[in-house]
């Protein structure tokens, strides 16, 4: 039974109504070139809640004359200057910070828990990239003839596309906005299509809290590919900060090399959970619900494979599904609700030929396991046992709230198993033994491992994936590295 919010237009007003559904470029905001403009959809109805204007290659050269210009002084403002203005934009969030939960949710479709969420992890970017703003070290050495000295200093990159996914409009937003601003950088950001508004929204705070015009230009549009791809070729654009799928990722990496323009990408996962036989099982459950159910599973971390010891592998199965069907479903505005639809009907229909191709070859679904049709793109939580090894569902991004475990005997099985496959984001592990624990972790190829957590993003940590699920790092000191160039000056005296 879907539970349902009765939305009026004048709630929806309300959460839209107090920023531009503009492009901004310049600080001013403004129709597209051709007036075009295209519809967000509110997944949980299907209704329409807004018409954006959707950016042409003018408007995406526009604004990269825009940060062009405001590049220099930018950049010469006093570290401590830049500092404050995103502490202030940290500050405007949190105290807009219902407003904008509600926004999400009402163009992404998560839970208002989820939503409220990913706002105070967005937030968090501004204050921490406000402390690192003025913390830019650089160094110096003597060189090993002791000759010369060796000077190393880093400087702003320069123009920064940075392009978004829909799944953390907030976060995946400020977790690049917060560095590039810190570094000196000035900004076009393209967000998903998907969920524009909460970038609008986030860019008219960054405004009141005294950002310049033309340092942040805010293009949503329907043509990504080519507005991105003509930014890219213009040689005042030094650097793309890419999150979503490895797909797209693949192409931008090849666009990106006719101007070898510096590229940070975030892209896919496929997140294997491991249950150790000696698992502290109330833990790895409640991990198991975080890693898998957090977005209703729409997250690179999301937990996409579970592999379990065949020791506890039945009580794991059994319990996990009694939490995942104890969820309430439906809008996810409704307090109650902790499992919000999907983001639009392909996704749902990737899901289900996911689950169904898993059935046809042997696995069962203890819970779910079938659409529910009707108004909103919902899926119910499924967990599915008996998983054939080959099953694609164990290989591509389920992006739903899906759980497939298989079984393992050994830790070489379930290292051997976890790895196999082309992406690298994160692994969990539960074990007792905080040894075994860590002596695991090393022998996984991810660039991040929860071990005993089913959470692992923090600003202050540097995350990222190996393998094709990314190049460098967002978040901690090494995220503000990503919108730099080292300049090494050769000196003696
Ligand atoms: P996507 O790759 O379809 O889109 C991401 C962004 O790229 C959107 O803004 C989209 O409009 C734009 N885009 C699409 N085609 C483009 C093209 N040809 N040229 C330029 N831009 C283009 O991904 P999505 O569906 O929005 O997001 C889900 C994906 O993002 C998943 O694969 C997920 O794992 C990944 N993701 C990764 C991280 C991470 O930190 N590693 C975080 C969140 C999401």
């Amino acid at each position: 039974m879907l539970i349902r919010h009765s939305h009026t237009d004048a709630d929806t007003a309300d959460l839209t109504g107090w920023f531009t559904h503009d492009l901004v470029i310049d600080g001013v905001s403004r129709a597209a070139s051709t007036q075009e403009r295209f519809d967000v959809i509110n997944p949980a109805t299907g209704e329409t809640i807004a018409s954006v204007a959707s950016a042409t290659v003018d408007d995406a050269l526009s604004a990269v004359r825009a940060a062009e210009r405001a590049l220099p002084i930018w950049s010469a403002r006093a570290p401590r200057e830049r500092a404050e203005i995103l502490r202030k934009t940290f500050e405007l969030m949190q105290e807009r910070s219902e407003d904008l939960a509600r926004l999400i949710v009402l163009e992404n479709g998560k839970s208002l828990a989820d939503a409220r969420g990913e706002i105070a992890y967005a937030a968090e970017f501004f204050r921490w990239y406000s402390e690192e703003a003025v913390r830019l070290l650089g160094s110096m050495q003597v060189s090993p003839n002791g000759q010369n000295r060796i000077l190393v200093t880093h400087q702003p990159i320069g123009v920064s596309v940075l392009v978004t996914p829909w799944n953390f409009p907030a976060a995946m937003a400020t977790r690049k906005i917060g560095p590039a601003l810190a570094a000196g950088c000035t900004v076009i950001l393209k967000p998903a299509s998907d969920t524009p508004l909460t970038a609008l929204a986030i860019g008219q705070l960054l405004s009141d809290a005294g950002v310049p015009a033309g340092v942040v230009n805010i293009l949503p549009s329907r043509k990504s590919g080519t507005v991105v791809g003509a930014m890219l070729d213009d040689p005042a654009v030094r650097k793309l900060s890419f999150t979503g799928s490895t797909e797209v990722g693949r192409i931008l990496l090849a666009t990106a090399s006719a101007t070898v323009v510096n590229c940070s990408m975030e892209l896919g996962g496929n997140a294997p959970f491991l249950v150790f036989a000696d698992a502290d099982m109330d833990a790895a459950i409640d991990g198991a619900m975080l890693a898998k159910m957090r977005n209703g599973g729409e997250a690179c971390t999301a937990a996409n494979r579970f592999y379990v010891h065949s020791s506890v592998a039945s009580e794991f199965s059994r319990r996990l599904s009694e939490r995942m069907s104890a969820l309430s479903v439906g809008d996810g505005l409704e307090e109650s609700v902790n499992l919000g639809p999907l983001i639009n009907e392909d996704a749902r229909t990737k899901v289900h030929s996911l689950v169904s191709a898993a059935v046809a070859s042997g696995a069962t679904a203890l819970n779910g396991g079938a659409p529910d049709n009707g108004v909103g793109f919902f899926y119910p939580a499924t967990v599915l046992v008996d998983v054939a090894p080959d099953s694609p569902i164990l290989d591509e991004e389920i992006f739903g709230p899906v759980a497939p475990v298989v079984t393992f005997e050994t830790d070489d099985e379930a290292v051997r198993f976890a790895n196999n496959t082309e992406f690298g984001l994160v692994a969990y592990v539960y074990t007792s033994d905080l040894a075994h624990g860590l002596a695991i972790s090393q022998r996984l190829e991810t660039g991040m491992v929860g071990l005993n957590r089913g959470l692992v993003s923090d600003p202050a940590a540097p995350f990222g994936g190996f393998k094709q699920s990314g190049i460098g790092r967002e978040g901690g000191h090494e995220g503000m590295l990503e919108f730099t160039e080292s300049q090494y000056i050769a000196v003696s005296w």
